[in-house]
């Protein structure tokens, strides 16, 4: 059962988008320097259909994205809800993932996403806006994950947010 800590809208995240941020709990990657330690922890509220579905009728006109942060311990759960994303909204609103691990699970499904983000947090090696960074952000097109970290190269951050009560 996935949860989610909190949300926010923010415009950083995924290039060119302005995307609801879900932070999702229970995060098994246990990085070193980890800059959400909580979210390792099993708290928060049931992310299912019926919560998504509620957030998506709130921002619905705010946002052109919805991005899952985390969900590692449950992928094919984050796969299900970005294919509802997609299936509630005709396509309107886009989807991306954040994983934290460095390779999609076997037989991941991709094509129920339009962005994805592999790749631990290591402390040396920074965030996608640095240089030397290990992670990748992946837009899917045709089926194909296609390198876009590039478009990270030192951007500023706008960021509003709200927290789920
Ligand atoms: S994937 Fe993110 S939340 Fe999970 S341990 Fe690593 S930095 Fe922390």
């Amino acid at each position: 059962m996935l949860k989610f800590v909190n949300y926010s809208v923010v415009f950083r995240e995924v290039p060119n988008e302005v995307t609801l941020a879900i932070n999702i709990s229970g995060c098994p990657n246990k990085c070193k320097g980890c800059h959400s330690p909580h979210l390792m922890e099993d708290v928060g509220a049931v992310l299912d259909n019926e919560m998504l579905y509620s957030l998506l009728c709130r921002y619905n006109n705010a946002i052109t994205c919805v991005c899952f942060m985390g969900g590692d311990a449950e992928p094919e759960k984050v796969e299900q809800l970005a294919f509802f994303v997609r299936r509630a909204t005709n396509g309107r609103i886009k989807t991306a993932w954040y994983s934290g691990k460095s390779q999609l699970p076997r037989g991941f499904i991709i094509e129920s996403f339009n962005y994805i983000k592999l790749g631990p947090y290591i402390e040396k090696l920074g965030g996608l806006d640095s240089p030397f960074t290990n992670q990748r952000f992946y837009k899917i097109e045709e089926g194909r994950m296609v390198d876009k970290t590039c478009l990270f190269a030192k951007r500023k951050v706008v960021k509003t947010e709200a927290s789920y009560q």
